[in-house]
């Protein structure tokens, strides 16, 4: 029998994962199949076919057609499609929340919150696309002008994880559709539903509106389409979200082919908590910022640096909220859970490969630890301490409820540590030292692309540039300038003089 939450969204548990473009979903079969397994149970939801080869050449063929005509829409009207698909998405949003909660894990809560974000970016880019602006610059020539432009830059690429399964998209889609893209999606194999649905949504909203296609999906069945997808010369922004070690052969592959890549990958992001801090704030923010989303937000906490002068103190609230928290674990689209299970097995294979590893150097369980004994991939959120942050386990970014808890004296030797990793997602301090917050916002502080005060790692708001630096790669999405990744700029000299005066004065006489 099909889920109920699946049927709300006319979805039967047997889908094509292709969008062709004209309306088409392919009939393909034979390419792979995924199986859409429910987190909360480990039981089959649904089934995906796979996309075929032949099927994503008509998909970029099309997406190549539709630029033709998307480029020359003027941007005001491509962010009026945008506004229909957020509208539309607002219409849906308990759906789509319930089904984001049910395949991907995350609570009830957190799946409208993602379906919000897309809601939320929509409405960012209706507005952006009447301010695509580029400069004017003075001439230093006489009778010239000169001034920048930005144009549509292509057919772009989306490569998304399965954490954040729609609103990544969204992103993307809807900053790059107004900038006059199209877009072609390869969501995660472990959610494909999220990702049909909300094609079917937007799509939907687009055609009664008498919108070309701008929004394309298909699904691989394993990795060789994708693989072809970053090498192929005709997708002009390959913007991939999701691990260190796939992103990193995702930036060199499309280097290689002098395209251009957006990455937005792994992080390791710290939380220091110094003598003065408000810990009204702090232990909730540790918290959230630890288990929410069951440890699998690129943002989420995995470190927390506390003065050793309240580091007891602390521990002890910590494992007290923990302890709130291990009550309130259980079916993700209940909304009265805080947390659900881990996406798949091999999540909770790597939260238990990596308790041991804690522990084989030297680490201390102080609450949680062990996979809970029921049906679907739960864990316990943990708290290690005991560890010093150079232990391999603490330098890798383990995507499960895991904080690693570590004393410091010195706010210089804090920022040192939260900085000694590979990755440079999100930080954050708690302190109600002044001081102490500018130098964590300055030049010498945190290394992060993302540095908040008073708040914690976890989650961002779409109006800033979001995005890591160092092995977190470097992308930046969403708000702020982030629109120009999807545009090419062109500089622009007009001479309206009769004379042909050369730049820095040089003189060719003939
Ligand atoms: P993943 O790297 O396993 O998969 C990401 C995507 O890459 C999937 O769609 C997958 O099918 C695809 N893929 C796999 N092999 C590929 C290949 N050879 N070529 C092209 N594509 C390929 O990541 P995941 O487990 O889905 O997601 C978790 C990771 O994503 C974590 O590391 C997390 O920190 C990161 N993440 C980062 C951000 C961010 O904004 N920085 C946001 C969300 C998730």
């Amino acid at each position: 029998m099909t889920h109920p939450v699946l049927a709300a969204l006319g979805l039967s548990g047997s889908e094509s994962g292709t969008y062709l473009g004209n309306g088409e979903w392919s009939s393909t079969t034979g390419a792979g199949l995924l199986e859409v397994v429910n987190p909360a149970s480990g039981e089959t939801l649904a089934q995906v076919q796979a996309s075929s080869k032949t099927d994503y050449d008509t998909i970029v063929e099309r997406a190549q057609a539709a630029f033709k005509v998307w480029r020359t829409t003027p941007a005001p009207r491509r962010g009026e499609a945008i506004r229909l698909c957020a509208e539309a998405l607002r219409e849906n949003k308990d759906a789509l929340g319930s089904l984001v909660a049910l395949e991907m894990g995350k609570s009830k809560p957190e799946g409208d919150g993602e379906v919000q974000e897309m809601i939320d970016i929509g409405e960012f880019a209706v507005g952006l696309s009447r301010q695509l602006y580029g400069l004017t610059m003075h001439s230093e020539r006489p009778g010239h002008r000169m001034y920048e432009q930005w144009h549509p830059l292509g057919v772009v690429g989306i490569i998304s994880a399965f954490n954040f399964p729609v609103a990544v998209w969204a992103w993307n889609a809807f900053v790059a559709g107004v900038c006059g893209d199209i877009c072609i999606w390869k969501p995660s194999p472990k959610t494909p539903l999220s990702a049909i649905a909300s094609m079917k949504v937007c799509n939907a909203a687009l055609k009664k509106a008498g919108f070309p296609d701008i929004f394309f999906l298909f699904n691989d069945g394993g990795t060789e389409l994708a693989q072809h997808f970053v090498d192929d010369k005709r997708i002009a922004l390959v913007s991939f979200t999701g691990s260190t070690r796939v992103g990193r052969t995702v930036g060199e592959r499309v280097a290689r082919r002098m395209g251009r890549s957006l990455l937005e990958l792994g992080g390791n992001n710290a939380m220091i908590v110094d003598q003065t801090a408000d810990l009204k704030l702090a232990i909730p923010a540790i918290a959230f910022g630890a288990v929410g989303t069951a440890g699998q937000r690129c943002t989420t906490t995995r470190r927390a640096f506390i003065h050793e002068s309240i580091y007891d103190d602390v521990l002890a609230k910590l494992v007290a909220a923990y302890k709130q928290v291990e009550k309130k674990i259980g079916d993700p689209t209940d909304p009265a859970n805080l947390m659900g299970p881990l996406n798949s097995q091999d999540g909770v294979d790597a939260y238990l490969h990596a308790i041991e590893q804690a522990k084989a150097a030297g680490g201390t369980v102080e609450t949680g630890g062990a996979a809970i004994d029921r049906k679907g991939f739960f864990v316990q959120p943990t708290i290690i301490s005991g560890l010093d942050n150079d232990a391999e386990v603490v330098q890798h970014e383990t995507f499960a409820p895991i904080l690693y808890v570590m004393k410091f004296k010195d706010l210089d030797d804090a920022l040192a540590m939260q900085n000694d990793v590979p990755q440079g997602l999100s930080s954050a301090i708690f302190t109600e030292s002044l001081k102490a917050a500018e130098k964590f916002l300055s030049a010498a502080g945190s290394d992060c692309g993302i540095a908040n005060v008073n708040i914690g790692t976890s989650g961002a708001e779409i109006g800033g540039a979001f995005g890591g630096e160092k092995e977190t790669g470097g992308g930046r999405e969403s708000g702020s300038d982030a629109w120009k990744a999807y545009m090419r700029r062109q500089t622009n000299t007009i001479n309206y003089s009769d004379a042909l005066p050369l730049a820095q004065g040089i003189k060719f006489d003939l």
